[in-house]
């Protein structure tokens, strides 16, 4: 059987990598692309790299009623992403989601619709194998290192702040860390912000410029000991893997998972 497969923000760097991963699979077809502008044109009218005549839809609705798929990838933004999700649950399409930015109750929304539909979605703040396992293992080392901070780092055209990953990886630390204060207990900040965001005592600082793509380091500190669990996504195309296994996963599922490690 072919997936038949919308992808939202063909144009973006995600959404041009996610084109070319679907349209380079044999098993899979690229169907529609669902873009904030172009209305009417072509995939090779807008990506001139690609020579395929993919019809470009800017209104949802229209999409929806067009054209027939099995899945919805979505790569924009926070606001549109989730509106997009919502409406790919409502018409029985299944969504594989990389946008970041989704609020607790926005996803738990998301997953009691998906529910209700038996339909299955994945929403992956990171598609990176290793970054997944950078999580996990950042989750084992919480146990016996309370004492931990987040440094992630992301190139700037990056809207949301701290990332997906590193509020994941936060969940996961404090699923099972001794819940702690960290630093002096008479700390101050002499410029505000200094020691970052703090989620249940837990310090995470994002870092923005051009350069990079997508990193995250989790220091934990021990008597006379520090572990450093890092992560680097050089481009793109790390996150490709993690979509494609999405895409296939999605199909027997009957309900949202959230989290990439729960389909390894
Ligand atoms: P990007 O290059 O800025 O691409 C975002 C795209 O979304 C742009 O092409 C933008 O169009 C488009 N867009 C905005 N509003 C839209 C709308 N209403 N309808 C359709 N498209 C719309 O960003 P990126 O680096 O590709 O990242 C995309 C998303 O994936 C972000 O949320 C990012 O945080 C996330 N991400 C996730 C992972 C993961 O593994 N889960 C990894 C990397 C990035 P314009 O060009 O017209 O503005």
């Amino acid at each position: 059987m072919t997936v038949k497969i919308i992808v939202a923000g063909p144009r973006g760097k995600m959404g041009t990598s996610a084109v070319n991963m679907v349209l380079n699979n044999d098993k899979f077809e690229l169907v529609a692309c669902l873009d904030q502008k172009n209305e009417g044109k072509t995939l090779n009218q807008i990506l001139p790299q690609f020579i395929e005549t993919i019809p470009i839809y800017t209104n949802m609705e229209k999409l929806f009623n067009d054209i027939e798929a099995d899945v919805f990838i979505d790569l924009t933004i926070p606001e549109v992403g989730y509106k997009h999700t919502l409406a790919a649950l409502e018409n029985g399409l299944r969504p594989v989601v990389g946008t970041s930015g989704f609020s607790e109750e926005q996803i738990k929304n998301l997953k009691k619709i998906a529910k209700e539909k038996e339909l299955g979605a994945i929403i992956a703040p990171n598609f990176a194998v290793g970054a997944v396992l950078m999580m996990e293992f950042s989750k084992q080392a919480a146990k016996y290192f309370p004492d931990v901070e987040i440094i992630e780092k992301h190139h700037d055209n990056k809207v949301d702040a701290p990332s997906g990953t590193a509020v994941k990886t936060l969940e996961l630390i404090n699923s099972v860390r001794t819940k702690k204060s960290q630093g002096h207990p008479d700390e101050f900040e002499i410029i505000e912000g200094a020691r970052g965001a703090e989620s249940n005592g837990v310090h995470i600082h994002s870092v923005r410029l051009p350069g990079l793509v997508a990193h995250q380091e989790v220091i934990f500190g021990g008597k006379s000991q520090l572990l450093t669990i890092k992560h680097d996504s050089f481009d793109r195309e790390s996150f490709m893997d993690g979509i494609e296994l999405s895409i296939n996963a999605v199909l027997d599922l009957k309900e949202l998972v959230y989290g990439l490690e729960h389909i390894l």
